[in-house]
């Protein structure tokens, strides 16, 4: 079982961001950590003090969040699950929003890695994209990682940025190269509707999706030339691409997420988190996806001390579905195959009780024959080819 936990403070809104994150106050940030406190102890008795192979504080900008808080955040973990020796803790970090002394008491709370948010080395981007920091804050924040016992860094950048180039984003590989993060995720940007970016550039997502030249964001061919170069040069420095957007040095794949892809149950505590549990009922799995409310009034006035009920998992719940066996063996193909290790024919058939030939034979063949996916030895994976057009080749498996 994997554990998240969503904190949503940040000092103050990134200009493309559309995740469920913003500035509130004191008073809200305390409230909110005590009902986060609530909810990872009402899952605790109801699962009876599982156990957890990872934990993820994501946000937002949890480093943002007090010290005394987090703090306590941490010890509700412990006090209400076994996690296990080897569990890979996790805090996300923006530069500029924690002090050399808050790492060193992270590490203190049992959290071993840590992953910074970047997204450009070059100066006049980060002020693009309405980052809080500047590249020598994200250098100093670095530094206090490693100086607090962080040998487990990941560090986020961001390509198809405005007016980006390959000069542009080089000189951010190469800066974050020269450190040697043991993990990098690089993703595309998407500038959505709603967000301040979307409405400033008076923005056409579907001429984005359809590829054509927008006025600000590389189009479609020199996109995939800078996801190339990201590739190609973080291959030279020794990272190998696991999934779709992220790499890391031999031994240091990030476990959380693998989880997600690999179907790992887990919980997801604060608003908008989402949780995926199996159940055995009647002899038979029973698999469940919840999402919490995102309304942060709403989650503060969730009563938490009740009974728990497994069939809709958090009482903060607004969506709840029985996933059917159907969206089940989707979701196997569609999330096994954003890694580059793939799937195996075995799992599936381990999982489902039917060979995986009954299921998808031809779209397998479909796919193996236009050079998107690869049978080797019990395995299916995409090809390069595949990872480019990774979106058409998934939506394939849909039933
Ligand atoms: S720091 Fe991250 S979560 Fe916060 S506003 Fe910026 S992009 Fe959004």
């Amino acid at each position: 079982m994997e554990l998240y936990i969503h904190i949503p403070f940040c000092v103050r809104k990134c200009l493309y961001c559309d995740f469920l994150s913003g500035a509130y106050d004191k008073d809200t940030r305390d409230k909110y950590t005590n009902k986060i406190i609530e909810e990872i102890e009402y899952f605790g008795r109801g699962m009876q003090s599982a156990s957890l192979s990872s934990v993820y504080i994501g946000g937002g900008t949890p480093s943002w969040l007090e010290l005394s808080s987090m703090d306590s955040i941490c010890e509700a973990v412990y006090d209400n699950f076994r996690v296990d020796d080897d569990a890979e803790i996790t805090i996300e970090c923006n530069p500029g929003t924690a002090t050399k002394d808050a790492f060193k008491k992270y590490r203190d709370m049992g959290i071993n890695r840590m992953s910074i948010g970047l997204q450009s080395a070059n100066d006049e981007e980060l002020k693009l994209l309405g980052r809080i920091h500047d590249f020598n804050q994200f250098l100093r924040t670095y530094e206090y990682a490693r100086e607090a016992g962080f040998f487990d860094v990941s560090v986020d950048i961001m390509t198809g940025l405005p007016y980006q180039d390959k000069k542009k984003l080089y000189y951010t590989l190469m800066k974050v190269g020269q450190l040697k993060p043991e993990h990098v995720s690089a993703y595309s940007l998407m500038i959505e509707e709603g967000t301040p970016f979307y409405d400033m550039y008076n923005f056409d997502s579907v001429k984005q999706q359809a590829g054509m030249p927008t006025e600000i964001l590389p189009d479609e061919d020199k996109a995939y030339g800078l996801t190339k170069l990201t590739e190609e040069f973080l291959s030279d420095h020794g990272y190998h691409k696991y999934e779709i957007s992220n790499f890391a040095k031999e031994g240091f794949e990030g476990k959380h997420n693998t989880g997600y892809w690999k179907r790992v149950p887990y919980l997801g505590v604060g608003i908008g988190a989402a949780s995926f549990l199996r159940y055995i009922r009647g002899g038979q799995k029973e698999e469940i996806r919840t999402k919490n409310i995102s309304d942060i009034e709403s989650y503060l006035s969730t009563a938490f001390d009740g009974e728990y009920d497994r069939s809709y998992g958090s009482p903060a719940w607004e969506e709840n579905d029985i996933i059917s066996r159907k969206d089940a063996m989707a979701e196997f193909m569609y999330l096994g195959l954003r890694m580059t290790e793939g799937i195996t024919r075995d799992e599936f058939e381990s999982f489902f009780g039917i060979t995986i030939e009954s299921v998808y034979g031809p779209v397998i063949k479909e796919l193996v024959s236009n050079g998107l996916i690869l049978l080797s030895g019990g395995r299916i994976a995409l090809t390069e080819l595949g990872m480019d057009v990774s979106n058409r080749v998934l939506a394939k498996f849909l039933l």
